[in-house]
């Protein structure tokens, strides 16, 4: 086992790492930014090290400071988090020239996978199912109408190296194609520096359904359920759970070997998940992402397993510690996103935290790094913490939610409380029954 993990990363996930590397022995080092000083995460690790200025680009993600930090307190592994630098080849490239052990898969996979239309065609080999689309990138507007004609529209035109759902347009009819390939070439372009696009059927009315997977170094693969994470705003999830009310056991066996068996021909490492839309009972492959999730947690609350230590162990060389037949799921849980952001307006609202009371009790765990009198720093991500609720299932779950929700106190900032509270009152979330457009349609609505 590793003796000392530097966490590449702040906020609630820095503290998430920390807290599994405490149970595995481990010592941990914190990086963070001159703005980040006083953060939860470098207060709780056993070193610290500044990396740079408040701007991301200088500190999180400046590579050469943080080899630097890890070569000054003899880090033996780096934790990426998510975000930042977790799905950067380059840098998974440099910690294992330093000797470093990067927790996480190999670059190549990262790379693979980092390029969509690479990973479509990579995926598409192990018989995963996709999305109808472009073979490849669109190099021509003739290609591009071609295209129409044979998968019909509306298409969405999507950027290669997209990520944060940008770089997509929608081309409702062949008239718009023209100016949505445009448009999001140069979105790309000026987002990531590669204005390579690609066109897939746009789906109407699906589910965003993902399936959690491990894999070690040993030959054994596991999948560990789904998680239904339809509900989002601008293509970011806002609320998740596990398991996804619309699928059966059978439905969810299906789709989980399918995709076990495809990330064992790939000869994967580590933790990842596939993404998956899902309408009429199909399944469509969207990307893969070779990192831990935001949402993860509620994967843990439903299957008892501890998927950062779980990481840190595949990382280390270690066995799973589970096999597939060890998998079983019990309950429900629930994930609410709390940001520090006007609930109607979502216009940021950073600032210092004047009273602060976390909800606790059973099945409620409330994963984040802020306290009484934390100022949230303007410079990153407004996302506050992670609210996440156990239940016996879905209607306890949603039970303890409201109550978890109702005595949550935080004040000195807007946060995004008050538009759960709402939320989980609806019958349609009551009842299930949402795809990934249906949240925006109901804030619309209660304008
Ligand atoms: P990103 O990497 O930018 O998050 P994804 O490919 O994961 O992009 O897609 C993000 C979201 O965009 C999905 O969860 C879904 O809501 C929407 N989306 C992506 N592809 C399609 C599609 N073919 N049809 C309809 N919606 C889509």
């Amino acid at each position: 086992m590793f003796e000392k993990v530097l966490i590449a990363n702040r906020g609630e996930i820095a503290l998430r790492v920390h807290r599994a590397c405490k149970e595995l022995g481990i010592q941990t080092v914190a990086v963070h930014s001159t703005a980040d000083a006083n953060a939860m995460h470098v207060r709780l690790a056993d070193e610290s090290v500044c990396v740079g200025p408040p701007a991301a680009k200088d500190s999180y993600l400046n590579i050469a400071s943080i080899i630097a930090a890890a070569e000054i307190t003899g880090a033996d592994a780096i934790h990426p988090g998510y975000g930042f630098l977790s799905e950067n080849a380059k840098f998974a490239d440099i910690i294992a020239a330093h000797n470093i052990t990067f927790i996480g898969p190999s670059a190549d996979h990262i790379r693979v996978m980092g390029d969509k239309i690479t990973a479509k065609e990579t995926v598409g080999r192990v018989g995963i199912p996709l999305v109808p689309g472009s073979d490849g990138a669109v190099e021509t507007m003739e290609d591009a109408l071609k295209v129409g004609k044979e998968i019909g529209f509306p298409l969405l035109v999507k950027a290669s190296s997209g990520g944060g759902g940008r770089g997509m347009k929608l081309a409702e009819t062949e008239a718009d194609l023209e100016r949505a390939i445009s448009t999001a070439k140069a979105e790309a372009k000026s987002a990531f520096g590669d204005d390579a696009v690609y066109l897939e059927k746009y789906l109407v009315q699906p589910r965003h359904i993902e399936i959690q997977i491990a894999a070690d170094s040993h030959g054994n693969v596991i999948h560990l359920g789904e998680r239904d994470c339809s509900l989002q705003r601008r293509h970011q999830k806002v609320l998740e759970e596990a398991l996804s009310p619309a699928l059966s056991p059978e439905q969810r066996a299906e789709i989980g070997e399918i995709t076990r068996a495809a990330i064992e021909k790939l000869g994967y490492l580590g933790v990842g998940t596939v993404e998956y839309l899902y309408e009429n009972g199909q399944f469509y492959f969207i990307e893969m992402n070779t990192r831990l999730q935001v949402e993860h947690p509620i994967t843990e609350q439903v299957t008892g397993v501890d998927l950062v230590r779980e990481q840190i162990r595949i990382a280390a060389g270690e066995k799973l510690s589970l096999t597939q037949k060890d998998v079983t799921f019990s309950g429900h849980a629930i994930e609410c996103r709390i940001n520090a952001e006007d609930p109607k307006t979502f216009v940021p609202s950073p600032g210092k935290i004047i009273d602060y009371h976390q909800p606790g009790g059973p099945g409620v765990r409330f994963d984040s790094a802020v306290y009484d009198g934390y100022t949230i720093p303007p410079f990153y991500d407004s996302m506050i913490g992670k609210l996440i609720v156990f239940g016996d299932d879905r209607d306890h779950c949603i039970a303890r939610l409201r109550r978890a929700l109702a005595e949550t106190a935080l004040t000195g900032v807007k946060t995004t409380v008050p538009l759960f509270a709402d939320l989980i009152d609806d019958e349609a979330f009551q009842a299930g029954d949402y795809h990934i457009h249906w949240l925006e349609e109901w804030l619309a609505e209660s304008e």
